[in-house]
């Protein structure tokens, strides 16, 4: 990993969704004690890190999290950014807490341009309009907006639409996650039916580009698509998981760089040798390739 630049703390596990393929959920999970936050967060700073990512499970559950936030700013970190469905914030005066706290930015996690498939994927009914409420509070309280956008065999056509969505919310950047089967302990034949195939998904990317060149360069990273599947135009929007220099930090002190994570991919091909973009390649994710095969991937000369 270049420089590290983000903490990634994952306080807990604990979820108010129940999100198709999420291996994150677990609501009798460990638990990060005061002590174990102080001492990632410090440990943070020393080794060079000044932005902070808290993020779970859904982060908003904990009851400490505003706490969480001003001791990070308080210890230096200059950008605190939450990662959440967007839930809590539908409350009133909860996104002006979060600013008040000192957090500097929000994550929400789209699932869907419309109710039917964001709460059908989150499997919690009425999910996306208290996101929609969240949204709105949080631009009101002053605080910076971006989303993610998990992106399913299902959901794949309504990319386009997710992201003008969040435009016309006020998000400024999205990244894009294809949905994983990586956790093998939960095997479950619906996950693997709802991993998109990337030739499936390439298209909507390049009609959300397309519907949004006036936004320019930074408008979309995707996450988990390597080079060899996106044309040259969208090449802009890879993601460098070393370069983006973060750092996980688990209940128990266990912590791992991004970059390592199976989730980013991290398996190569024979032929990926001979790849030019081997240098700065992610790789592949093994759990795709058991459901999809490797026939998309051909090293680019
Ligand atoms: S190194 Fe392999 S996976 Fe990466 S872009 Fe090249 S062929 Fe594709």
């Amino acid at each position: 990993m270049r420089r590290l630049q983000w903490v990634e703390l994952t306080p807990d596990y604990r979820c108010n969704n129940r999100c198709i393929g999420c291996f994150a959920v677990q609501d009798d999970g460990p638990s990060m004690t005061d002590v174990e936050i102080v001492e990632a967060l410090r440990r943070g700073r020393a080794d060079g890190a000044d932005c902070l990512w808290l993020g779970g499970g859904e982060p908003t559950m904990r009851r400490d999290i505003f706490r969480m936030a001003a001791m990070g700013r308080r210890l230096g970190y200059t950008r605190v950014k939450l990662q959440t469905n967007g839930m809590m914030l539908a409350y009133a005066g909860y996104a002006q807490r979060c600013a008040e706290a000192g957090i500097t930015e929000v994550a929400f996690s789209m699932k869907g341009a419309s109710s039917a498939t964001h709460d059908r994927i989150a499997r919690t009914e009425g999910c996306f309009d208290l996101m929609a409420r969240g949204v709105g509070h949080a631009r009101e309280a002053g605080l910076a907006l971006e989303g993610d956008l998990l992106v399913t065999a299902s959901n794949a056509v309504e990319l386009p639409a997710m992201v003008s969505l969040g435009l016309s919310w006020g998000l400024r950047s999205f990244r894009v996650w294809l949905l994983s089967a990586v956790d093998a302990t939960r095997d479950d034949p619906a996950v693997r039916a709802e991993v998109p195939r990337m030739r499936d998904v390439v298209p909507a990317l390049v009609a959300a580009m397309e519907a949004h060149a006036d936004v320019g360069a930074g408008l979309l990273v995707s996450l988990h698509t390597p080079a060899c599947v996106l044309p040259e135009s969208l090449h802009g929007a890879l993601f460098d998981a070393a370069a983006f220099g973060l750092r996980v930090v688990n209940p128990g002190g266990h912590a791992f760089d991004l970059a390592d994570s199976p989730i980013e991919g991290g398996h190569f091909l024979p032929g990926c040798a001979q790849c030019r973009h081997r240098p700065s390649c992610n790789g592949l994710r093994r759990d795709y390739l058991a459901v999809h095969g490797e026939d998309e991937f051909r090293p680019v000369a």
